[in-house]
């Protein structure tokens, strides 16, 4: 699986950036400074590394029609696996990115290429530098050999500082519908439609990653139809499966860059068995004729105890981390960067929040979809379809509707730090007891 993203034709259905890019490669006009801008899962990621793996490759000397990375060499191998000295990834620590995250990176290595002819930098959610680390890379720019490649990704160019964005190439990404990229799954790993549909649903629409669990050789899992006491139990065990799954993953890499890119790729902690387990309970919680009137204290103390644990477990992790790095670090920056992974392990459990409700809003947006359409295809939960349909009989549009607007209400209080109990309890009194 690591290697397949290491090519820029193979980048999911971004045909006008592929062709755009690989003109750029083949002219030899090479710009030192690319933004790309779109939504999230878009593949922006995918193809900045795409980037860096063919100018790399050891066996790319020129580039002629049809040219990719290889795929096997050296250099290829370590692109793959995140450890190319000339590739370095940046992500904000804590709320934005800060400008002792840069002059660390700026110490830490030479500006010229270790290793082959260039040398990437790529800065994941740009929108998030503040005025001093987006003036530090402007310099960084400025004084920089053309060697050096600049790749910015951002959700939102309107952030970026004016006069970075005036010299960079900037390339726009747009979301596929949930059809193609349901289509080129099934066609390009060859994989059973009605899996795919269904992983795609539980990833919440995110094509890289349905692809990672589906091409996962821990074999794919059962779907499992429970109770809706049984999925909530479910659905809590995975959700404090969360530390164990982090510290799995940040031992493989422990650096202040291991942990920055956890910090700001939720996806990394998000297993298939979480994600499958949160869409079951959703959709247990909308079947549900008749909820306890008790059950929306009750699940929303349970669901925060366990993130609260989830936290203390990552934090415990973290601070040992912090500890060992005193000597790398001077006090001041250390002390920044400390704050900042404060910030991020609460930010775990707030987005884990946010994925639930998300999932149960995806549910509900089909409900209303398959009101005004008969175009099955528009569904993300499309292997659902027939639930969704009756769902929608039950519950009725105007209801569906204002329960859309109130998770759409609460998602923006989240989002300001409302006190998460009274959220949850809010959405979910909304489904059971009395109301219904
Ligand atoms: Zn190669």
């Amino acid at each position: 699986m690591l290697n397949e993203n290491l090519r820029i034709s193979e980048s999911l259905l971004q045909v006008s950036v592929v062709s755009r890019i690989k003109n750029q490669l083949l002219n030899g006009r090479i710009p030192q400074t690319y933004l790309f801008s779109g939504p999230e899962s878009t593949g922006r990621k995918t193809m900045a590394r795409a980037l860096a793996a063919t100018l790399l490759c050891r066996k790319n000397e020129s580039f002629s029609e049809g040219f990719d990375a290889c795929r096997e060499c050296e250099s290829c191998r370590a692109v793959a696996s995140d450890c190319h000295p000339d590739l370095n990834f940046i992500y904000p620590m804590g709320n934005d990115i800060k400008v002792s995250q840069i002059r660390a990176m700026q110490k830490s290595a030479e500006l010229k290429p270790l290793y082959g002819k260039w040398r990437f930098i790529v800065i994941c959610q740009a929108d998030s530098l503040n005025e001093s680390s987006g003036n530090c890379i402007l310099k960084i720019l400025e004084e920089s050999p053309p060697s050096l490649i600049f790749v910015l990704i951002a959700a939102n160019e309107k952030k970026i500082l004016p006069t970075i964005l005036s010299r960079s190439e900037h390339i726009v990404f747009r979301s596929p519908s949930h059809k193609d990229v349901r289509e080129y799954i099934v066609k390009r790993y060859n994989i059973n439609s009605d899996i795919t549909a269904r992983y795609y649903a539980q990833s919440l629409g995110k094509p890289g990653k349905t692809i990672e669990w589906l091409t996962d050789l821990q074999g794919v899992s059962e779907r499992s139809s429970l109770a809706l006491p049984e999925a909530q139990t479910a659905y809590i065990d995975q959700l404090a499966n969360i530390s164990g799954h982090f510290s799995k993953i940040f031992s493989s890499a422990n650096s202040l860059d291991g942990l920055t890119k956890i910090f700001n790729n939720s996806d990394l902690l998000e297993t298939s068995a979480l994600a499958n387990a949160r869409r079951e309970f959703c959709l247990g919680i909308i079947a549900a004729p008749l909820l306890p009137a008790s059950f929306p204290l009750l699940f929303s103390r349970l669901m925060l105890e366990t993130l609260d644990q989830v936290k203390s477990e990552v934090k415990k992790e973290v601070e040992k981390f912090f500890k060992s790095q005193k000597e790398n670090y001077s006090s001041g920056i250390l002390k920044e960067l400390e704050d900042g992974a404060g910030y991020s392990v609460t930010e775990i459990a707030y987005s884990q929040i946010d994925s639930f409700l998300l999932s149960l809003s995806a549910i509900l947006a089909d409900m209303l979809y398959s009101a005004h359409s008969t175009d099955e295809e528009i569904l993300l939960n499309i292997d659902e379809k027939e639930f969704i349909i009756n769902s929608l009989k039950f519950h009725g549009l105007p209801r569906v509707e204002a329960k859309l607007r109130t998770i759409s209400l609460m998602r923006n209080y989240l989002r300001r730090y409302v006190n998460p109990g009274l959220i949850l309890e809010n959405i979910l009194s909304d489904f059971g007891g009395r109301l219904l």
